[in-house]
């Protein structure tokens, strides 16, 4: 690896300023960029890792860290030069645990009570995962935990039917319009079709559509297989009891079929049965909201798999999924869902939800009691003060507003990076002078004023930041405006350590740009901007 890109990252890490730095600082430098312990890009760097001798606490040098950094691809280097997606994670993960903890507190809605299944969960569980379309990560309360996925399959039934038999086809046997009504409702558009695929007629068709050829076991097999994938992990599992509880209990799901058939919706020679028990075993598969984020940031991420880097569906299969949802997936609260909160959604019966931010990320939410709509009532709750928090709703992008933008864009960092490092310099504040020394940032760079971080510095008399600007080597007698140098104010200032520590270092040279122009006017700064 070029030591050019790796030794300003090894600078910022090596906190003592000892030449050294562990592998436990290069972990938590990523777990503070969102990226997890068991994300399957970094085994390259892990294993390098592990050559280093697998003590958290053991020494590494600059050279091994350049090679360290090359093992974990530009994936590393771009975490820590907090260059992925949302470049402050911990900071949008510290906001999410907080809203997190509010909504928490909310119980209204009731178990789902037509599966007898459903009607026993332990309602008071709650999960929120996000996964961004740099595979960054976070889990909040029961992620871990599993539950039927319910409605939110059918998304994933829609994609896998317009990925096998293309858009036109499918749609000669569903809508593209919301029904405005509940999602079981015995009801079909006029051309006799499902109103959409992300109601329960729309959702036996797509089954019906999914490898009709293949016997039930290969279908559910390519299913299960598809879910993976798109998960990024391994087979998902399958509640056996919910699924049987499904069928046992799916007079109106077998009353929509029939008369789906009875009307000549259904592809010529279709096995409503099979279709239908296809439908039931795609509801009860069990993800964890950990797994389902990933599948959300799958969408979010036009169709590739960000934690594994594999291309699930294609862009346009998603682009059209996306919209479905946008305007159907909440049910008959997706008009609502649509205007308040702004992104493509589905939620399932189970409480479970998943949305999507599209190029940003996916997030997965699960708590058991819903609301009359059949939304988890804290689902919908925490993605309504998601939005009110983060300008993620679609049309955010056209307001000027207040709400926080988590992807703050490069180029913004460094406008504003001159400023940050000029700033800190006057408050003595080491830990961001070195953040921004990872960003590449140099810390020569002067205000309008010809201000530098060291005359910041100097002028208030921090001594350690003094010395830490000139262990980076800047340039010592870099001169304003009003031709005064770093020496020069701590002398006027009266910082006699300081007016030591420049005189002791040697000169390198004065700024050539701000050399024998004028003084613009005798008021002379004393601090940043
Ligand atoms: N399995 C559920 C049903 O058939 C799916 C409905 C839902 O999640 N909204 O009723």
């Amino acid at each position: 690896m070029n030591t050019q890109i790796s030794e300003p990252i090894f600078k910022a890490l090596d906190e003592s300023g000892k030449g050294a730095v562990t592998a436990k600082d290069i972990q938590s430098r990523l777990a503070q960029a969102g990226l997890s312990d068991d994300d399957p890009r970094l085994s390259a760097l892990r294993d390098r890792l592990a050559d280093c001798g697998n003590d958290p606490a053991k020494i590494i040098d600059a050279a091994t860290f350049a090679e360290i950094l090359q093992a974990g691809q530009s994936l590393v280097e771009r975490a820590m030069k907090e260059e992925l997606v949302i470049p402050q994670f911990s900071v949008f993960a510290e906001h999410l645990r907080t809203l997190f903890d509010e909504v928490k507190s909310n119980r209204s809605g009731d178990l789902a009570s037509y599966i007898p299944q459903l009607a026993r969960v332990e309602p008071e569980q709650f999960a929120v995962s996000v996964c961004t379309v740099d595979g960054q990560r976070l889990n909040l309360g029961d992620a871990g935990q599993l539950f039927s996925v319910q409605s939110s399959c059918k998304p994933i039934l829609y994609c896998g039917a317009l990925e096998l038999c293309g858009g036109d086809y499918v749609h000669r046997h569903m809508g593209r319009e919301p029904s405005g009504m509940s999602f079981n409702e015995l009801s079909l558009n006029n051309a006799g079709l499902p109103h959409n695929p992300m109601i329960n007629a729309g959702g036996i068709m797509s089954a019906s559509l999914w490898h009709p050829e293949l016997p039930m076991a290969d279908r559910f097999d390519r299913l299960a297989h598809l879910i993976a994938t798109l998960s990024g992990g391994s087979r998902p599992g399958f509640d056996n009891a919910i699924f049987h509880s499904e069928r046992d209990t799916a007079d109106r799901n077998f009353a929509l079929a029939h008369y789906m058939r009875e009307v000549g919706a259904f592809p010529r020679d279709t096995d409503i049965f099979k279709a239908l028990e296809l439908f039931f075993a795609a509801c009860s598969v069990e993800l964890t909201t950990e797994r389902l984020a990933n599948i959300a940031a799958t969408f979010a991420n036009g169709g590739i798999c960000p934690p594994t880097g594999i291309r699930v569906f294609t862009d346009s299969t998603v682009k059209n999924c996306l919209s479905m949802m946008n305007s159907c997936g909440m049910y008959d609260y997706s008009g609502e869902f649509a205007f308040r909160v702004g992104m493509p959604a589905k939620s399932g019966v189970s409480g479970a939800i998943f949305a999507v931010v599209p190029n940003v990320l996916g997030i997965a939410l699960w708590s058991p009691r819903i609301d009359s709509y059949g939304n988890s009532a804290r689902g919908v709750a925490f993605l309504k003060r998601l939005v009110e928090t983060f300008n993620f709703h679609n049309y955010d992008s056209l307001l000027d507003s207040q709400k926080l933008d988590p992807r703050a864009r490069r180029q913004t960092i460094e406008a504003n990076a001159t400023f940050s490092a000029i700033n800190a310099a006057s408050r003595g504040d080491i830990s961001e002078l070195k953040r921004l020394v990872a960003y590449g940032h140099s810390l020569d760079r002067a205000d309008y004023d010809g201000r530098t971080p060291l005359h910041l510095a100097s002028v208030e008399g921090h001594v350690g930041a003094v010395r830490f600007l000139l262990a980076q080597g800047v340039e010592k007698e870099p001169l304003d405006r009003w031709e005064n140098t770093p020496l020069a104010d701590a002398q006027q200032a009266g910082h006699e350590r300081i007016v030591e520590l420049l005189a002791r270092s040697k000169s390198v040279g004065t700024r050539g740009r701000s050399k024998g122009r004028k003084p613009k006017s005798e008021h002379r700064p004393r601090k940043a901007a």
